[in-house]
């Protein structure tokens, strides 16, 4: 899709600054050093194509999945083709059948916290489906996730490491193909790790499959245990019914959501910022205060993000940075 003339002026403005002042030029290396809250995040569909690459590679070793291709030549090379429509076959068929075993959950779960925190990412509500595999329960699925999530977060803790830290919250999704004896299952087990990293349901899925008021006792139970509840919802036309509409309003949803999946769309969360400065003509102020927006609405305290960007607004202002608005 060819871009606006206006957000080609912007990036032609903002090159064209970038060897005068450098901390004030919002660029590629400003929207990365921004500390950032990223609260929408699939685990499996943040995966990069490389990291699914390293797991199809182990797992050809092992003599497995070997009608398998190589996902460096399936995963689409032109992300912009990618739709709706054509992104949930990419799961059904392919990601999910390489992570279905505690060793790759753990791989992926790594690679994914590693590549948001060299994106800037400060504090990341990660979400993930509980999946059930000829290997692995869903509490199994949960318990694999939450032990990398926890030696993140013991990283983070470490004083001297606070620059680096990461913090990752955990948030279990209803899949909405899910029975509801299964949603119940999920909340169980949110509920299990509740006051350790998991700090929320989501309602996700492909939004032709299911009936989301199926759900309500798992989602109202999950609320009223003090989970925080964040929905997917009118994903594609015709799907978003009045019943569907109301019945979810009734849930009471801290945050309703839809992004575009970094591991499938490979556009990092620094560039959605970036994106959003050359199109909406936005200041290095502006991407502070649009990065403190999200930390005000994040499911658990978010107190390394917030130091860091009082020590980044810091850096700013001692560069002396004209707010451009
Ligand atoms: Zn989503």
């Amino acid at each position: 899709m060819p871009r606006t003339p206006g957000a080609d002026e912007q990036r032609t403005k903002a090159s064209s600054q970038i060897t005068s002042t450098p901390l004030s030029v919002v660029d590629k290396a400003f929207v990365k050093a921004l500390p950032k809250a990223e609260l929408h995040a699939h685990l499996s569909g943040s995966i990069s194509a490389q990291t699914l690459h390293e797991l199809w590679e182990r797992r050809v070793t092992k003599g497995e999945c070997l009608k398998l291709q190589d996902p460096l030549d399936v995963m689409p090379s032109s992300r912009e083709d990618v739709n709706i429509v054509s992104f949930f076959p990419i799961f059904d068929g392919y990601i999910y059948q390489l992570l279905n075993d505690v060793e790759s959950i753990q791989y992926a779960t790594e690679s994914v916290i590693a590549d948001f925190a060299r994106d800037g990412v400060a504090y990341l509500e990660l979400r993930t489906t509980p999946r059930e595999s000829l290997s692995t329960s869903r509490a199994a699925y949960v318990e694999a996730v939450h032990q990398v999530v926890g030696r993140h977060n013991l990283f983070t803790g470490g004083e001297s490491d606070q620059d680096r830290g990461i913090e990752v919250r955990l948030i279990l999704s209803i899949d909405r193909s899910m029975a509801p004896e299964q949603a119940e299952e999920v909340v169980d087990l949110a509920l299990k790790h509740k006051g350790d990293y998991v700090v929320g349901v989501d309602l996700c899925g492909n939004p032709i499959k299911g009936d989301v008021t199926s759900f309500t006792p798992a989602i109202l139970r999950a609320k009223a245990q003090g989970l925080h509840l964040t929905v997917h919802f009118a994903e594609v036309p015709g799907t978003a019914t009045e019943l569907e509409l109301s019945t979810i309003l009734s849930w009471q949803p801290d945050r309703l959501g839809h992004t575009d999946d970094v591991g499938i769309f490979g556009s990092p969360l620094s560039n959605e910022y970036l994106l959003a400065a050359m199109n909406f003509d936005l200041g290095a102020q502006d991407l502070v205060g649009l990065s403190r927006s999200a930390a005000s609405i994040t499911f658990a305290d978010c107190r390394v993000l917030k130091t860091k960007l009082d020590r980044f607004e810091d850096t700013l202002r001692l560069a002396d940075v004209p707010d451009q608005h």
